[in-house]
């Protein structure tokens, strides 16, 4: 389980999941690039605390020439990335004849088509190395749909798509691919949800995690960060080394029904 000498870089991981991750991945030894907006130093403090060399690039997932800058940078600072966890995402709720334009552009562009960037600029020092790992957080919403989420059910089933994919092209290598699928996860992106649900039925916050939680999830218990990145270490792992091209749903039993 030990990771140590290798470099994770996590994106969207400021914060939610892809801070637990990064957090998880540190403690068994990885360094880590984290990415995101908002609160910096409060994560990287967080990381650096577990010993392991900690860096940032402030890279906005719906710009190429962004994430070829934190490529140049991680292969600079960190002899490039063994593992890309694509974690970076957004969410918008709308019907579909009102959604925005420019909201489906953004959530295609971050929550999907980033991974193909981040992908084809890792992958070759991956391959080189003879290791690699490559993790895209997909979600229950990669398998299973919602209403009035059109550009988010179509984003994550097109990440699950293209998980698979690059599998089939890496199934001979050292470098696995696989997605994994949460379902409700209690961070900031959720919580609005929460808050939404919560004045539109006259409730409170308890209340409105509940009703949340009895929709869609049948263990009515939120899946944490620290679940996700304790599966995330699990496929880093030599064991895990013929998972490949899997869509790993930890949803407490979401898309089981
Ligand atoms: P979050 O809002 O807490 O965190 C999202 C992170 O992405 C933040 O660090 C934010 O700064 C970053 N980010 C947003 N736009 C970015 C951009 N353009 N460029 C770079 N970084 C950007 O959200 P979360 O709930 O932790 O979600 C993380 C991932 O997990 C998303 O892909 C989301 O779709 C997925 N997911 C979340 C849940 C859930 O219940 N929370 C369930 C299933 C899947």
């Amino acid at each position: 389980m030990n990771l140590k000498g290798k470099t994770a870089l996590v994106t969207g991981s400021t914060s939610g999941i892809g801070l637990g991750i990064a957090l998880t991945l540190a403690r068994e030894g990885a360094n880590v690039i984290l990415n995101g907006f908002g609160d910096v130093d409060g994560p990287k403090a967080q990381v650096a605390a577990l010993g392991v060399k900690v860096g940032y690039h402030g890279a906005d997932m719906s710009k190429p020439a962004d994430i070829a800058a934190m490529q140049t940078y991680a292969d600079a600072e960190f002899g490039g990335i063994d593992i890309l966890v694509n974690n970076a995402g957004i969410q918008h709720v709308a019907p579909v004849q009102e959604f925005p334009v420019e909201k489906w552009d953004a959530i295609i562009a971050i929550n999907l088509t980033s991974a193909f960037h981040t992908t084809r600029l890792a992958l070759p020092g991956m391959l080189a190395k003879g290791w690699g790992r490559i993790i895209n957080i997909a979600s229950a919403h990669g398998l299973v749909a919602s209403a009035q989420k059109s550009a988010y059910v179509a984003a994550k089933h097109g990440l699950v798509g293209f998980t698979k994919s690059v599998a089939l092209e890496t199934a001979t290598t050292g470098v696995t691919v696989n997605a994994i699928c949460p379902g409700w996860v209690l961070t900031p992106l959720v919580q609005k949800q929460v808050d939404a649900l919560a004045a539109k039925d006259g409730v409170d916050n308890d209340e409105a995690k509940r009703r949340l939680l009895a929709e869609k999830q049948p263990s009515l218990q939120f899946t944490t960060p620290e679940e996700l990145g304790a599966l995330t270490v699990f496929l880093c792992t030599d064991a895990a080394v013929n998972v490949r091209g899997q869509a790993w749903a930890m949803d407490g039993g979401w898309t089981a029904v």
